[in-house]
């Protein structure tokens, strides 16, 4: 029942060119000699898991810092104010200027294989998140909801204002064509079931981007999974992230250590 209710709101708010980010915030020691060896193991655990990050953080990409400017982290944890960038415009959808190229060459690839794509948002300002989420507080009010299950509501269905990605104008969220008309233009993760979306998601770190919100990094990010949503980081971080499966805030944060380390 809540899945298929999420489904028909997905449907509406899509409808209303709203796109929704779904955020998802969502034994004991017996003898002596079971606690000791628990203690090791856990100890082996933590030391295997150092040695990995290590290595991670030894294999990093040269040259690539955690300030750069295509490597912002915006998220529930990390808002931000209204940004300013040059935008511009790819298949009539604005995004940060310095990523058209970057876009233009993913969706001819796609065309190219026989996948053709649909750039459904892009660039969104802080203003206009902000209307859709007073909107959103306002519908479930009028609908005789308390203000608390309004926000409650609100926040399952609309990104929180300067928490969004698309704040950025490095994101874009991109559905295989054929897929997206065939379902009611709708952003349903059921996409990647097709090859055109599977396309999209295996192909994008050749174009420097990455599949934002992945299943396995849904605690990370704090956000549900979402076949859709791809994000801008530039080549080498894309085809660094995608090969070690890691999520941008945990791949800032293995570049914030190394800054750390070569301080
Ligand atoms: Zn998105």
């Amino acid at each position: 029942m809540r899945k298929a209710a999420r489904e028909m709101l997905r449907k509406v708010w899509t409808g209303l060119a709203l796109v929704t980010i779904v955020g998802a915030l969502s034994g004991c020691g017996t003898t002596k000699t079971t606690a000791t060896k628990a203690t090791a193991t856990s100890s082996q655990k933590t030391t295997k898991t150092q040695t990995k990050r290590q290595k991670l953080i030894s294999a990093l990409p040269k040259g690539v810092k955690s300030t750069d400017s295509d490597l912002v982290v915006v998220n529930e944890w990390h808002k931000h104010s209204e940004m300013t960038f040059d935008k511009s415009s790819v298949n009539g959808i604005a995004v940060r200027s310095s990523i058209v190229k970057p876009l233009e060459a993913f969706i001819a690839g796609a065309k190219k294989a026989g996948y053709p794509a649909t750039i459904v948002s892009g660039y969104r300002s802080v203003a206009y998140q902000q209307e859709v989420w007073d909107q959103s507080i306002q519908t479930y009010e009028n609908q005789g909801k308390t203000a608390k299950e309004a926000l409650k509501l609100t926040k399952e269905y609309v990104a929180v204002p300067r928490a969004s990605e698309h704040e950025t104008g490095l994101a874009a969220d991109i559905m295989n064509t054929t897929w997206y008309n065939n379902h009611g233009n709708q952003l349903l993760s059921s996409s990647d079931k097709a090859k055109g979306q599977q396309w999209l998601i295996n192909h994008a770190a050749d174009y420097g981007f990455v599949l934002r919100f992945t299943k396995a990094g849904e605690k990370s990010t704090g956000i549900d999974y979402e076949s859709w949503h791809f994000r801008y980081v530039g080549k080498a971080s894309a085809q660094f992230m995608t090969k070690h499966n890691l999520t941008l805030e945990q791949y800032v944060s293995l570049l914030q250590a190394r800054e750390k380390a070569n301080k």
